[in-house]
């Protein structure tokens, strides 16, 4: 259902984030979590796998043919994933800053990759860099019913209307 201060799901935006298995190795799912959450973004789906890699490889299909593809794809499927989708205002965007440069040398403080990580192959985190690739990620990883439709209270206090 629609709750009060929220906008209808077909007007929500939404991005696809994950923990990739070195920030689920190294225990920061719930610091994670935490940040969308306090910032005021609306968690609507999340899940725990271990991908194939062959679906690494769809995951990351733009970039096949790139000398970093094999590792990369070796890497994401060599343990647990945790998938999301975020909902919120700006939060394609605004989710990218939070999680902050590609490298992680190059990323500031205060980000996600910037606060704990230091290799381009070792960053922690994913999010869609885009409204399309977010809706095409969220295609891939989840089913439409996979995806929880509710109202949050505390948005009265997050979004004038
Ligand atoms: N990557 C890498 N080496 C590179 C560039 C990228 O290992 O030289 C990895 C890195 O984990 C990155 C992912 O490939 O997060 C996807 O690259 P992209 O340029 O899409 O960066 P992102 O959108 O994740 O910031």
């Amino acid at each position: 259902f629609v709750g009060s201060g929220t906008v209808s799901a077909e007007e929500a935006e939404r991005t696809f984030i994950a923990i990739k298995p070195d920030g689920v190795q190294r225990g920061l799912i719930a610091d994670i979590i935490a940040r969308f959450e306090r910032k005021g973004y609306k968690l609507v789906a999340v899940k725990i796998l271990v991908p194939t890699k062959e679906f690494a490889g769809k995951h990351y299909a733009e970039h096949e043919g790139r000398p970093f593809f094999e590792g990369l794809t070796d890497f994401l499927s060599s343990g647990p994933v945790l998938a999301m989708v975020w909902e919120g205002q700006g939060v394609v965007t605004y989710g990218r800053k939070m999680i902050g440069a590609t490298k992680p040398l190059e990323s500031a403080p205060g980000t996600i990759r910037g606060d704990f990580g230091i290799q381009v192959g070792r960053n922690i985190i994913h999010g869609s860099d885009s409204p399309d690739s977010a809706k095409k990620e969220i295609g891939l990883w989840f089913t439409p019913e996979d995806l929880v439709s509710y109202g949050l209270d505390i948005h009265k206090w997050v979004y004038e209307k």
